[in-house]
């Protein structure tokens, strides 16, 4: 299949937005760009071209997908026994990186939801992406844009490397602002529970919904027979070729690991300004620990980066584990297997 590429950055967007709307309409699939990642969009609406979106990226049927609406008036339309406070956090945080799980009504597919009687609503803050979702008339169910298992594109080239002709086309809106997922809580529970935390904090939704539960997989690796809420966070994910472990300490007691255990094929994730530290004959930053946020725009670039041959192991520093950071820390984690060593 030749994949058309739409580049919405420069005047004449509106045409370019109205055919990836068609495609849409029409049962196709066209990755999409939102803040957090390059999402793989088809209309949800439509039974076979949700099906093709697990067929591309090789995702586990049991993994539902994410709808992606274009504002709070399509709770109602979509979701039954919507609480209050997901107006609230509507009001809030929408558009952006927060998913709601609520009940689903009978409307959505069960293609989408993985046959859940649930069903995770988002309005993502890219105008490209909304204005198609308005032009298209209908809710876009999209996973990000990624073949399963590899870290999330945060870039068109991203995408273009994955899935190039094996979709109808790719929507270049530039590079994603927050660069994760999307903050999972489900709203069906009580108390409120987070399943995947994203650009979203925990700290801020505890302010709109008081106590909030943290669903076991955010934090750790789930033990044999263990059931995530969200069947996304049980797979292995976010990872390249290589080895990667965390490493939790100082910069000092960092470096001193590495440069006591790598060989010529270890690279290292460091923090800004600290590269000369290291002996690895790789080393990338990812960002200012001090502001998480840009840990969280580059992590998935970097780790596409050092997605190589001739890397067999990555070291990287360990995130703050609070705010953003802990989505952050989630992402590399499940990247590591959950392998962290504290030096
Ligand atoms: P992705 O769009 O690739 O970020 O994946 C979507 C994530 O949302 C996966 O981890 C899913 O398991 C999760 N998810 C989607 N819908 C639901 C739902 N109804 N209940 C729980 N988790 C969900
Ligand atoms: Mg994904």
């Amino acid at each position: 299949m030749n994949t058309e590429y739409l580049s919405v950055k420069d005047a004449g967007s509106e045409v370019a937005l109205q055919r990836a709307a068609d495609i849409i309409s029409s049962g196709g699939l066209v990755a999409i760009p939102t803040e957090t990642v390059y999402g793989l969009g088809a209309s949800a609406l439509i039974d076979e071209a949700v099906a093709k979106i697990f067929e591309v990226k090789g995702r586990p049927q049991d993994n539902p997908l994410i709808i992606h609406v274009h504002g709070a008036e399509a709770l109602e339309k979509w979701c039954s026994e919507v609480p209050e406070e997901a107006y609230t956090l509507a009001e809030k945080f929408w558009p952006g990186p927060l998913t709601m799980v609520l009940k689903k009504k009978p409307c959505v597919p069960d293609r989408v939801t993985a046959g859940m009687d649930t069903v995770g609503v988002r309005c993502p803050d890219h105008p490209a992406t909304l204005r198609i979702i308005e032009l298209a008339g209908v809710p876009i169910a999209a996973p990000s844009a990624n073949i399963s298992g590899k870290p999330s594109p945060t870039t068109a080239q991203h995408v273009r490397h994955d899935i190039d002709g094996m979709v109808e086309a790719i929507v270049d809106g530039g590079d994603c602002r927050v660069g994760l997922e999307s903050t999972i809580i489900d709203l069906s529970v009580s108390p409120p529970r987070l399943l995947r935390p994203g650009g979203v904090s925990i700290e801020q939704l505890r302010e709109v919904l008081g106590e909030v539960s943290v669903d076991a997989a955010v934090y750790r690796k789930l033990e044999a027979g263990e059931q995530p809420k969200a069947p996304g966070m049980k797979y292995r994910h976010y990872s390249p070729r290589a080895k990667v472990t965390i490493l939790d300490g100082t910069a000092d007691n960092v470096a001193a690991y590495v440069n006591a255990n790598c060989g010529p094929r270890t690279a290292v994730l460091c923090f800004d300004g600290e590269e000369a530290l290291f002996n690895a004959p790789v080393c990338l930053s990812y960002g200012d620990p001090e502001k998480p946020e840009t840990l969280a725009e580059k992590l998935f670039a970097c780790l596409r980066e050092l997605d190589r041959e001739d890397i067999d192991e990555i070291y990287s520093r360990c995130p703050p584990k609070d705010g953003v950071g802990l989505a952050v820390y989630n992402r590399l984690s499940k990247a590591a297997g959950n392998t962290v060593i504290e030096v």
